[in-house]
């Protein structure tokens, strides 16, 4: 492909700026990264599950949003072996205390079968059981690892440090950053460049607080587990993560003991072995746009600048479909048929 401008800074390394980084040096364009090297991203704490069928099914959202989670997940297998990702693809069980009738890619199991899947479930289960078998998962850390080496080994540039919008143009500290093309890809500190794009002051903040189990004791391959008030993702190197809480309006990435209790005794129901476990907690904010879908285009204020935030619970499941936008519309090919429901502008229109 060719491209007029051939340089690109991408802001944020999160799983959003690295996927697109990624992207788009292995398509010979030269891409610079810039982000702190410290502090813990919603991308680092994330449990990682790539299952737009339970999202579908435990998060309401559009059709039009659904559909893009479900092409972004047909999208990981491919881009997980490109790049090393490590991609789990051992399915999601659902227990429920309800009925929660059968979706497309969902069948029913027996609580003797759900257990030939995660032996360590509870052996008095008295839930409804769901499955859904394409579901998969990675583990955050060593694939934020391995996006990182995939960009670096292809001539990308990481480049530490915290990027502000000032005078008409992006710093890093006193040092002018100027490129053919930004991509800002900031989660939920997107917002302090509303002043560089206007829909970003739109966001609205959804603190996350989650459990690591380093060492779990439930094996390292088995599938992700959504049960009542919350989830067991096991992660590769024998931990898990039991998340999550969903807390709008919160801005502060701090945890609080009362909540990583509420997740341990409701994880702890149907997986009696995490109980005391050695656990840490971790929090993070998520970017919501008013709508739930993400702002993945061209932004509404100038020629050049690109926006790939708003990712909200689903930017792990989303990268490699946002990272083949943004390359899209760089290139100035078809973004495809989910670029209407993630386009930045959709806001600024509806709103003038
Ligand atoms: C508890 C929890 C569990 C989750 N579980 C899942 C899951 O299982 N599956 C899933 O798909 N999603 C999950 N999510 C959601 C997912 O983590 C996010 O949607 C995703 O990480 C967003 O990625 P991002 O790259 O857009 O933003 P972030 O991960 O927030 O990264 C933003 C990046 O921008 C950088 N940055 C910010 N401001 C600046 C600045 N001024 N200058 C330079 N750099 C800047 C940050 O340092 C960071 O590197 C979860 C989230 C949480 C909190």
């Amino acid at each position: 492909m060719t491209f007029s401008r051939p340089d690109v800074l991408v802001i944020g390394a999160g799983v959003i700026g690295l996927s697109v980084a990624v992207r788009l040096q292995s398509r010979g364009l030269r891409t610079q990264v810039v982000a702190p090297s410290e502090g813990l991203s919603a991308s680092d704490v994330a449990a990682g599950m790539i299952a737009p069928v339970m999202e579908a099914a435990t998060d309401p959202m559009s059709a039009s949003l659904e559909a893009a989670l479900t092409g972004a997940a047909g999208l990981w297998p491919g881009f997980a072996d490109q790049f090393g990702l490590g991609l789990q693809r051992r399915g999601c069980l659902w227990l429920s205390s309800c009925e929660t009738g059968l979706r497309s890619g969902v069948e029913t199991v027996t609580p003797v079968q759900a257990r030939e899947l995660a032996p360590w479930l509870a052996h008095d289960l008295d839930l409804h059981i769901a499955y859904a078998p394409a579901e998969a998962c990675v583990t955050p850390a060593q694939a934020l690892a391995a996006l990182r080496c995939a960009l670096q080994a292809a001539g990308g540039e990481l480049t530490a440090g915290r990027a502000g919008w000032r005078d008409g143009a992006f710093w890093r500290d006193d040092v002018r950053l100027s490129a053919a093309c930004v991509v800002l890809a900031t989660g939920y500190g997107g917002v302090s460049f509303a002043e560089a794009a206007p829909e970003l002051g739109l966001m609205a903040p959804i603190r996350g607080q989650i459990v690591r189990a380093l060492d779990a004791g439930i094996g390292d391959n088995g599938p992700c587990v959504r049960g009542p008030g919350a989830y067991v993702a096991p992660q590769r190197g024998g931990g898990a993560m039991i998340g999550a809480t969903m807390e709008p309006g919160e801005t502060e990435a701090v945890t609080d003991v009362a909540s990583l209790s509420r997740l341990m005794a409701a994880a702890t129901a149907f997986a009696p072995g995490l109980k005391d476990r050695p656990h840490v907690g971790l929090a993070a904010i998520r970017a919501a746009t008013p709508d739930g879908a993400p702002m993945v285009g061209p932004a509404s204020s100038f020629p050049g600048l690109f926006l790939a935030t708003g990712m909200r619970r689903n930017g792990w499941l989303l990268a490699p479909l946002v990272a083949d936008m943004i390359c899209a519309y760089l290139a100035g090919e078809d973004p495809g048929v989910h670029a209407g429901t993630m386009a930045p502008k959709r806001f600024i229109r509806t709103c003038g």
